[in-house]
């Protein structure tokens, strides 16, 4: 192995050693002290089987790993097992929580839509975690300067990043407790056909759909809002869910999302499959389908899941383009 490779592989894993524990907190604010599970953030039983290959679904963009660069890999076929888990919850906060989307009709009513929202702040959360270890671990090794300073900046902007998540996990958790989900808000839009994808996850927005910015202040001066973004077919129902909880004044999340309602639903789905590529990682298809796409389509899509909004200025319109998935 070149020292580049064992650097990366040390790097790694002391990601892999980032810390486990249930995120539920009660409604006096105290933590579970419990070690989390590994659980799926998209159920197994529902969006993900209905997807599924002969067990396996198709990971949509590339994972962090040891490899040299030239055999990077945009997909990757896993099973659905492995597909989308992380270590949020412990085995008795996931089953109590979750148990409603588990279990639902799939009628996206506020609370699914809520929980799903939670679900997906809190492996932002753990990704973010473990990005922390990476940058910090890379900002002791990297002796080029540039290189050095380039993951400083990155530990710090992840660092930040990691303070409000946690305060916006703390605030869907306030509204759970309180149990009339106060301040939480989401658009959700239902497809005619079942979905070939599943996707979740969650992202600050620094554009709404259709390009107004959405800070009222400079981005670094304030702090930043996500929004929780499912597509998938959940219970059998074609669905696209996003929202939040109104927390930070100068980040205005909600107004991102009164553009789709600009739209007619057969753009708004197109737009919505677009920015759920484009913003999360957590992403698979059903290889089949994948495979049975033009190049053009797929090289977009794979584009689409390369950009990293969080860190690119960058605005696209999605407005007006081809349909990624067709529904004819
Ligand atoms: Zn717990």
């Amino acid at each position: 192995m070149n020292k580049e490779l064992k650097m990366m592989s040390e790097v790694i894993s002391a990601a892999n050693k980032v810390e486990k524990r249930c995120l539920y907190t009660d409604a006096r604010g105290v933590r579970c002290k419990n070690k989390a599970i590994l659980s799926h953030s998209i159920q197994r039983r529902g969006p993900l089987r209905s997807i599924e290959d002969k067990g396996h679904v198709l990971k949509i963009g590339e994972e962090l790993q040891v490899r040299h660069p030239s055999k990077s890999q945009e997909t990757k076929r896993i099973g659905l097992k492995n597909a989308s888990t992380f270590p949020g919850f412990c085995s008795n906060h996931d089953s109590k929580i979750f148990e409603k989307i588990e279990n639902s009709d799939g009628d996206i009513d506020k609370e699914s839509a809520f929980l799903i929202c939670l679900r997906a702040n809190c492996l932002e959360l753990y990704k973010k975690k473990k990005s922390k270890i990476i940058y910090r671990e890379l900002s002791k090794r990297i002796l080029h300067e540039q290189g050095r300073k380039s993951a400083i900046a990155a530990l710090r902007g992840t660092m930040a990043g990691i303070s409000d998540l946690e305060r916006n996990i703390a605030s869907y958790f306030k509204a759970y407790h309180s149990s009339k989900m106060e301040n939480f808000f989401f658009f959700s839009l239902e497809f005619k056909a079942p979905l070939p994808v599943a996707i979740c996850g969650a992202y600050s927005p620094y554009y709404s759909p259709f390009g107004s910015f959405s800070y009222k202040m400079d981005p670094l001066k304030t702090s930043w809002n996500s929004l929780g973004l499912f597509l998938g077919n959940l219970q059998g129902r074609p669905v696209f869910i996003t929202g939040g909880i109104r927390k930070y004044y100068a980040h205005d999340i909600e107004k991102t999302l009164d553009d789709f309602n600009t739209l007619n639903s057969e753009e708004a789905g197109n737009v919505a499959v677009r920015l759920s590529f484009e913003n999360i990682e957590n992403a698979y298809a059903n290889e089949p389908w994948y495979n049975s796409l033009s190049d053009f389509k797929r090289q977009e899509i794979i584009r689409l899941s390369r950009i990293n909004r969080a860190s690119d200025l960058d605005y696209e319109d999605h407005r007006g383009k081809y349909n990624i998935i067709d529904f004819d």
